[in-house]
């Protein structure tokens, strides 16, 4: 029998080794970049809206596997989401992380909830979230962690 702990890190290597959503969207509505300079992680988020509802969103990018098996993850849970809905998950997984908050909707990102233990992986986790709100809030500047 696994322990949490192990479980967990089986996700995230699982996630790091085949991400989901990993490729490029044709005509995105939306994209955005972000970069997490103290680890080198880089993403590349895009996303397909249609009557309020987030349709298709993909991520490219290299980085560490924290950061990689997180934007996985995010992709699988925020399609179909509305832009706030998606926001208000943005800000659910920052608490969850940084150990502010224990408020997950989402049983899946429970996974990342080890990370708030070790701060500088709090920027690598968090780096694809951050993407995803300039992508939804139309920012075009590359976003930096630092
Ligand atoms: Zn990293």
């Amino acid at each position: 029998m696994l322990d949490t702990r192990e479980l967990y890190q089986q996700v995230i290597l699982d996630h790091n080794r085949s991400p989901r959503n990993f490729r490029v969207i044709e005509n995105p509505s939306s994209h955005a970049e972000g970069n997490n300079p103290l680890c080198g992680d880089k993403v590349a988020v895009d996303l397909t809206m249609s009557g309020g509802v987030i349709t298709d969103v993909a991520f490219q990018g290299a980085g560490c596997a924290i950061s990689t098996a997180s934007a996985s993850l995010m992709t699988e849970q925020i399609k179909g989401m509305s832009p706030q809905e998606a926001l208000d998950l943005i800000d659910q997984f920052r608490g969850l992380v940084t150990g502010a908050s224990d408020t997950m909707n989402v049983a899946s990102l429970d996974v990342f909830s080890g990370v708030q233990n070790y701060p500088t992986r709090v920027k690598c986790a968090t780096l694809a979230w951050h993407t995803l709100r300039a992508a939804i809030e139309g920012t075009t500047d590359t976003i930096t962690t630092e």
